[in-house]
């Protein structure tokens, strides 16, 4: 085995230009195969867009990205989810009318050669219906089953998001601020449930909430005006001095 298999993401020199303004700068990245990577930095700091790098829906400026041994720099967003990246977005997106087992359902067949011949067909879609049951359990909706998803609360409607993402049975998975505005509860859910998700997967967060943080990941990554200030543990960025200066401190007295 080369070293590289034991490398699931890795960014060298990445940048994004945006009219002059630069929102990732030089940034070098390297997400062990397996591990629970956070990307943390206030806001601003680039953390969105380097998510859209990571997965084609931006093409950088310079630098390059390699997912899982294979150079994907510039590939478009299909191409690089082919390659078994997925992500989950701020932004919810779900169909009002259709209930969580239908939006499973209709995610687990996109993934299918036959999905786009046979969208409509009920019956094809039967063929998925255990697969997307045992998702919602995983994400604790299979009692919402059949709601729709207009109705759910707004918690449930991430964990929804999430067992969307998991439908494509992903080997990278980015999850861009997972427990953003949602209360005690439900962020301790997350966690479990995020955890649950990472076994046998590659998962790069972006949280602003320290709690989750520090529980969930591995390594972490703090971004600040585009560029990497540190890297290292949830100890070890804890305890840099230009961590706590820049962001850090600031989270821990609010
Ligand atoms: P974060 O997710 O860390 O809060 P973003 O990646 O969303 O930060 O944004 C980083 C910086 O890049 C911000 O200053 C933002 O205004 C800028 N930016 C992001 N997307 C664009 C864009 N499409 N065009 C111009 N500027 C952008
Ligand atoms: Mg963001």
């Amino acid at each position: 085995m080369t070293p590289t298999t034991d490398v699931a993401l890795r960014t060298s020199g990445l940048t994004k230009n945006f009219r002059g303004f630069t929102a990732v700068n030089a940034v070098d990245l390297e997400v062990a195969r397996g591990d629970i990577h956070a990307l943390v930095g206030p806001n601003g700091a680039g953390k969105t867009t380097l998510f859209n790098l990571l997965t084609g829906f931006l093409s950088p400026t310079s630098g390059t990205i390699t997912i899982l041994g294979e150079d994907v720099t510039g590939l478009q967003p299909e191409q690089i989810a082919h390659k078994g990246v997925a992500r989950s977005f701020q932004i919810t997106s779900l169909f009002e009318n259709l209930n969580p087992l239908e939006h499973v359902e209709l995610a687990l067949q996109s993934r299918t050669t036959q999905g786009r011949k046979f969208w409509r067909s009920e019956r094809l879609l039967g063929r998925f219906t255990a697969r997307a049951r045992e998702l919602l359990d995983l994400v604790g909706l299979a009692d919402l089953a059949d709601k729709p998803a207009g109705l759910l609360a707004y918690g449930q409607k991430r964990a929804l998001e999430m067992a969307l993402v998991m439908a494509l049975d992903p080997q990278v998975l980015l999850l861009d601020e997972p427990t953003a505005g949602m209360g005690i509860e439900d962020v301790n859910r997350t966690i479990e449930l995020v955890r649950r998700i990472a076994e046998g997967r590659t998962v790069v967060f972006v949280d602003h909430n320290m709690t989750v943080v520090g529980s969930l990941a591995d390594r972490v990554t703090v971004l600040q005006q585009g560029r990497v200030l540190a890297e290292g543990t949830y100890a070890e960025v804890r305890a840099d001095e230009r961590v706590v200066t820049a962001y850090l401190g600031e989270a821990s007295h609010a």
